[in-house]
């Protein structure tokens, strides 16, 4: 159907407003008033199911989140530069779902800031300047952030210090991934060797979600960050998409590849949809910087915030949802399987826990990309009101990531649908 009246004039009075740069998902603009679960509801009450929504991760709304907020909110919010138990417990509870190694938490309030942060940390302990990141990564919005973000396009200048290696393909790259991987970071090293340029960091999303989701097999990206290791770099571990639970029980994209970064970042999911994100380090990178500079920031890790990640915290060890993401992610990869089979279309299926990939194709041995077919599916899903995005190079990737309260009911709902779109592409 057309656009509502009342929507169509929201849409202008929103631009008139907000200016020019902002972008409205979907050919027909959604209006969400209200969200519960895994569910959006319209103006009209119709009910939207969510299968994108990787920071509502616990769930729209979750009764347990929102009390947390709610109780701290009426009783104080101040923040971390004077003593308070909230910040100290969260922090440390935070740290037991880390490797032993990484032992400090600095909170920041979104993840651009947290890889910002890192940024900094690792240029002052490597003295080097020299980051490694994929082709088509999104790391965020600040100045030193956005030239680390190709994803936001040509327009962002990048100087020499900044190396793009391909990302992980595993639909395309035959044979060894990690050491097709490795072999763009070690190009990297020498380019940057021979530019006399210090290497800084390998900085990588756990889940290459903006490069079009490539968990890849548990291990591959061992050998790349030895690599950046033995050339003087560290490994920044950015987990904004893939942690929390939401890639299964490792918990988190880098825990996969049996790695300790020496720098994690994080946020979307931290507080279900409340503005906080962090960096967790080993304490020797952060030493001199400590010591040199002093840290802080207005809002990050506020007892308000902390108390909000507590509880996510909470409700995903309760409810158990890193294994319901594993359990429920292998169901909808057997479904979305069973399609591949039924529609020459769909090239590839890929993911970890529900974290999944579906890319089209023109054909499926010159893996052409195939936009229209993404486009279609998912404004034709939006149609069918079940919410879901595209990604990748070729904009032909259906990026799948409930919320990670998603069940096999609603598994079913999704693929039912998913059908029924490719049915009428
Ligand atoms: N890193 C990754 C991998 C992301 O996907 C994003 C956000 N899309 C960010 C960092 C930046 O986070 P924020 O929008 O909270 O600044």
């Amino acid at each position: 159907g057309d656009i509502s009246a009342a929507d169509a004039a929201l849409i202008k009075r929103r631009g008139e407003v907000l200016g020019p740069a902002y972008r409205l998902f979907y050919e027909k603009p959604l209006h969400i008033v209200r969200g519960e679960g895994v569910w959006l509801y319209d103006p009209e009450g119709n009910a939207y199911l969510d299968v994108y929504n990787n920071v509502a991760s616990v769930g729209h709304c979750h009764p347990h989140v929102v009390e947390a907020l709610s109780k701290q909110a009426g009783i104080l919010n101040t923040h971390t530069r004077y003593l308070h138990e909230t910040i100290v417990d969260y922090a440390a509870k935070l740290l037991t779902k880390f490797p032993a190694a990484l032992k400090h938490v600095m909170f920041t309030c979104t993840g651009s800031e947290a890889n910002d942060l890192a940024l900094r940390i690792a240029k002052s302990y490597t003295k080097g300047t020299g980051v490694i990141i994929t082709q088509l990564a999104y790391h965020g919005l600040t100045v030193a952030i956005s030239e680390l973000s190709p994803s936001l396009g040509d327009y962002v200048e990048r100087g020499p210090q900044v190396k793009l290696v391909p990302a992980p393909d595993t639909y395309r790259i035959d044979g060894d991934v990690g050491a097709a991987f490795a072999a763009g970071v070690k190009q990297a090293l020498a380019d940057m060797k021979a530019q006399g340029i210090k290497p800084c960091a390998l900085l990588v999303d756990g889940i290459f979600s903006s490069d079009g989701v490539f968990p890849g097999e548990p291990g591959f990206l061992k050998e790349a960050v030895e690599a950046v290791r033995a050339a003087g770099g560290i490994y920044i571990a950015d987990e904004v998409q893939p942690g929390f639970g939401r890639v299964g029980p490792e918990f988190w994209g880098f825990a996969r590849h049996g790695l300790v970064p020496d720098i994690v970042t994080v946020g979307k999911p931290m507080g279900n949809g409340h503005p906080i994100a962090g960096a967790i380090m080993q304490p020797h990178v952060v030493e001199e910087f400590g010591r040199r500079s002093r840290y802080f920031n207005t809002f990050g890790g506020n007892p308000v915030s902390c108390a909000v990640g507590r509880a996510v915290l909470e409700v995903i060890e309760n409810e158990g949802l890193a294994a319901n993401a594993g359990k429920v992610g292998e169901y909808m990869k057997a479904g979305l399987q069973r399609l591949r089979q039924r529609y020459d279309v769909i090239g590839d299926v890929r993911g970890a826990g529900l974290f999944l990939g579906l890319e089209f194709v023109k054909d499926r041995r010159t893996k052409e990309p195939q936009a229209e077919a993404a486009t279609h599916v998912v404004n034709d899903l939006r149609r069918r009101k079940v919410l879901i995005s595209a990604t990748g190079p070729g904009a032909n990737i259906l990026k799948i990531r409930p919320p990670l309260v998603f069940t096999q009911e609603h598994a079913d709902i999704f693929l039912d649908a998913t059908e029924k779109a490719l049915a009428s592409f």
